[in-house]
């Protein structure tokens, strides 16, 4: 199978899957038991939290494990929301964030009386001159991405972050897409919460981390005093400590992956010329993800042919049951009634991809086309 679907999820490294089997296998004990048994599995606990907090420059108490991106968008922006609704309930973010930060935003709206702006993007970007005008005196929590799951788009998360200098509104930034892929070093950033997920960089399903600055927020998760009661139930120890181990290994090899990404995307890029087709892409983004539009077509259409040749990719949108609904990106980007929503494909790039899988990608694709 050919896969070009890696920014829906990556296959888990072999240091990783190691990692995991490893601690697995041997390390069976609950963190919090006393016995040596658990206090081994502490250990292992204690060493993964170190690493990841020392990989993007925070302290160690400052990391959160969760299930993974989703979970940690829900707790630190519906956490953050409902411990501080007394100081203001006005939120900001934008219109092209995953849906586990915009239908938090729409259950804290709907259910808790608070009111969202979401920052639409003008000419292809969103600015930070945008979320400096939206501020308000009761505005308690900015929360917007990193990078752009579907377009590859990379956001002013520092310009942002300044511009909040000076203002009491927190900064979550949901990094899922970015971690890995950019160098973020938190000792120069000014953000207070930041969201993370393994299986987004060759790590395991079902785990990730929550960055806290502020501590002032709501578990959603109760029950235990594991992760300094922000977040009860026993540790997923073994995905925890492969979740390190594909960190550390991911931003050692950074500059490498990126090169490699970079090469196959420009080589993708020269091969596209030969068939019909236009971009969707932003003017700052990550060569991981591209997003294509193949003229009068119907990307479901394409994406089942081109599954029956055994290649996977998706057209970037949330895929429920099944069933491809309109990207909410591509909507925010190019309107309604954009010809682009049904025609746009993502492929989004790893460094184990190769030419040769891109020109199958090609030949495929000038089949359906019949060009
Ligand atoms: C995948 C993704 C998430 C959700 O992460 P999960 O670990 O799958 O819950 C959140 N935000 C972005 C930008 C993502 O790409």
């Amino acid at each position: 199978m050919i896969y070009f679907d890696h920014a829906a999820t990556t296959p888990m490294s072999s240091a990783a899957l190691k990692t995991y089997l490893s601690i697995a296998q041997t390390v069976y004990g609950n963190p919090s038991s006393i016995h040596s048994a658990g206090r081994l599995a502490h250990k292992e606990l204690r060493q993964a939290r170190q690493t990841i907090a020392t990989a993007i420059g925070v302290h160690a108490d400052q990391i959160i494990f969760t299930s993974g991106g989703s979970e940690a968008n829900n707790l630190a922006i519906k956490g953050y929301a409902l411990a501080n609704q007394s100081k203001g309930k006005h939120l900001i973010t934008t219109a092209i964030e995953h849906h586990s930060v915009l239908e938090t935003m729409d259950y804290l709206a709907t259910q808790h009386g608070f009111e969202v702006t979401y920052l639409q993007p003008v000419d292809g970007n969103i600015s930070a001159q945008q979320v400096k005008e939206a501020l308000r005196a009761d505005t308690i929590l900015v929360s917007i991405m990193y990078v752009n799951n579907e377009t590859g788009m990379i956001l002013p998360i520092e310009e942002i972050a300044t511009v909040l200098a000076d203002h009491p509104a927190r900064f979550h930034v949901d990094a899922v897409q970015a971690i890995g892929k950019l160098p973020i070093q938190l000792t120069n950033l000014a953000v207070d919460f930041l969201s993370a997920s393994a299986h987004k960089f060759h790590g395991p399903r079902g785990v990730g981390f929550l960055f806290a600055a502020d501590m002032h927020f709501h578990a959603l998760i109760h029950g235990g005093k594991q992760e300094g009661q922000r977040r009860a139930g026993t540790e997923n120890l073994a995905g925890i400590a492969a979740m390190a181990t594909a960190l550390t290994q991911q931003l050692e090899n950074m500059e490498s992956n990126t090169k490699l990404v970079q090469d196959l995307k420009d080589y993708l890029l020269e091969q596209l010329s030969s068939l019909p087709h236009y971009l969707n892409l932003p003017k700052n983004h990550l060569p991981y993800v591209l997003n294509v539009g193949l003229p009068d077509t119907l990307n479901e259409q394409v994406l089942m042919r081109l599954d029956l040749a055994g290649i996977a990719l998706s057209s970037g949108s949330a895929c429920t049951s099944g069933v491809i609904q309109t990207s909410h990106v591509l909507e925010a980007l190019y309107g309604k009634k954009s010809h682009r929503l049904k025609e746009s494909l993502r492929i989004s790039l790893a460094e184990s991809n190769t030419k040769e899988e891109i020109d199958q990608l090609i030949h495929q694709l000038s089949l359906i086309l019949g060009v």
